[in-house]
């Protein structure tokens, strides 16, 4: 059996990694290039950033090559990796269970969680190696009642450097990322092509016969669609399958003060996680608006401190067959966020953090919602409308945002659906 599968991230690399191991061909398309570490950039950008040239969003792809940011409406910009990874080469690395949405319906991931938790080496940073603030809001953040706890993350702590810039790609390779399931893959006989920007599903009488990249028509008999929340629906609205406009994105939101000498980005980022209903906050430098977002540029990174908000969305997005996004937040996204900066700035100001307070570049970079699965797909692990031997493997599948890390999520949908595959 000859299986395409569409996109490296995640979703992707975890799926193919399976279907190899399980005799399959799998050739995997990947649109971006292979992945280099973007920490070096850092050096020129330095500079242009205090001369206030290095612009907005806009100029996110040129100082970071592998990341591509595109506003979706007024104030908000999506952002993605593009690349061989996708987004997990440029994620911080959390590894967090967030599979509320899919309990929901009735889809347990438990094994596939405690496989992969394994595979990438989940762990925790212990508290030695967090910055004195960092414990100390964590402290504080305990004292008001927000129980937060460590966030399990995919890097070996010891191989780490903690330099802070997880998305930027890890320079000592102490990150997980799912590179690490395409070269497995390979090993047991995949391919991979990179460069390769699928632009629709072939699909013949009723079936999916494989992908066309370009000009160039790629068969299979199975077609496993892997692109991430964007990109899945632009390949299926493409192909004339009508993908639901119904797009989340987990809205980030990082509130910044100022502590003199704090040095955050001496730690890993987000070593602890609060949870609330619908969002969590974790102490964290936001690199693009540190980078990008004029509000921020008056204080040396030093002394910036930052909690992030990750916000569950309302699923109002939507996808077009050439890419294009629509999706702003809604009254009830802004009331929501609105609760949650208050809280980061009052978990920072019992720390000993000042202001000037300001909020950071309102940004989403957890795509998914526009191929749902609802409960009687659970068996099946896909939508009835989708034609016979075409798969989706990404957190397309999640009805709905949950505010949570989702690389994990993605990963154990894409084991669920390779096994499902090779069962039939
Ligand atoms: C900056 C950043 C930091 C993050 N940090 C974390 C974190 O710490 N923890 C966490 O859990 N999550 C994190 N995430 C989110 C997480 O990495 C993603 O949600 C997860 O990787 C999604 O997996 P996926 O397989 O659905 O999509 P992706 O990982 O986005 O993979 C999709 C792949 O498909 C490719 N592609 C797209 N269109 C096409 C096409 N037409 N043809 C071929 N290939 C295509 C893309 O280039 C990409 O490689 C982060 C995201 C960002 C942007």
């Amino acid at each position: 059996m000859r299986a395409v599968v569409v996109g490296s991230g995640a979703g992707g690399a975890t799926a193919a990694r399976e279907l190899a191991k399980r005799g399959v061909e799998a050739t995997v398309l990947e649109a971006g290039d292979p992945f280099k570490p973007m920490t070096r950039t850092i050096g020129w950008a330095r500079p242009l950033r205090r001369a206030g040239l290095l612009g907005s969003e806009r100029t996110i792809a040129r100082v970071f090559p592998h990341m591509e940011a595109r506003r979706s409406s007024e104030d908000l910009v999506l952002v993605r990796g593009v690349t061989l990874g996708g987004c997990t080469a440029v994620s911080t690395g959390n590894a967090v269970r967030g599979d509320g949405a899919l309990r929901e319906i009735g889809l347990d991931l438990s094994p596939e969680f405690e496989e992969l938790e394994r595979l990438m080496g989940v762990t925790t940073v212990p508290r030695g190696r967090w910055r004195p603030l960092t414990g100390r809001m964590f402290d504080e953040a305990e004292a008001i009642g927000l129980s937060p706890r460590p966030t399990p993350k995919a890097v070996d702590v010891a191989r780490c450097a903690s330099c802070g810039m997880c998305e930027l790609g890890c320079a000592t390779g102490a990150k997980w990322d799912s590179r690490r399931f395409i070269e497995d893959m390979r090993r047991t006989g995949g391919t991979v092509r990179t460069g390769a920007a699928v632009t629709r599903v072939v699909v013949e009488g009723g079936r999916a016969r494989g992908v066309m990249v370009g000009k160039e028509r790629v068969d299979a008999d199975v077609v496993v669609l892997a692109a991430g929340g964007i990109g899945t629906a632009a390949v299926l609205k493409a192909s004339g399958l009508p993908a639901r406009d119904s797009l989340w994105v987990d809205i980030v939101l990082t509130v910044g003060g100022v502590l003199e000498g704090a040095r955050m980005l001496d730690e890993p980022p987000m070593v602890w996680y609060a949870s609330r209903d619908g969002y969590i906050l974790s102490p964290y430098i936001d690199v693009l608006s540190h980078w990008f977002h004029p509000p921020w540029r008056d204080v040396a990174v030093e002394d910036r401190v930052g909690v992030m908000v990750k916000l569950a969305d309302e699923a109002t997005g939507s996808v077009a067959a050439d890419g294009t996004v629509r999706k702003a937040l809604t009254e009830v996204d802004r009331t929501r966020l609105g609760e949650a900066t208050a809280l980061a700035r009052r978990v920072m100001e019992a720390s000993g953090v000042h202001g000037p307070f300001v909020e950071g570049m309102l940004n989403g970079g957890h795509m998914g919602g526009t191929v749902p699965l609802a409960r009687e797909d659970v068996a099946a692990m896909r939508p009835p409308w989708l034609p016979e031997g075409l798969w989706v493997a990404d957190l397309s599948l999640v009805p709905r945002s949950q505010g949570l890390p989702t690389m994990l999520l993605a990963a154990a949908l894409g084991l669920r659906v390779a096994r499902t595959i090779a069962r039939r």
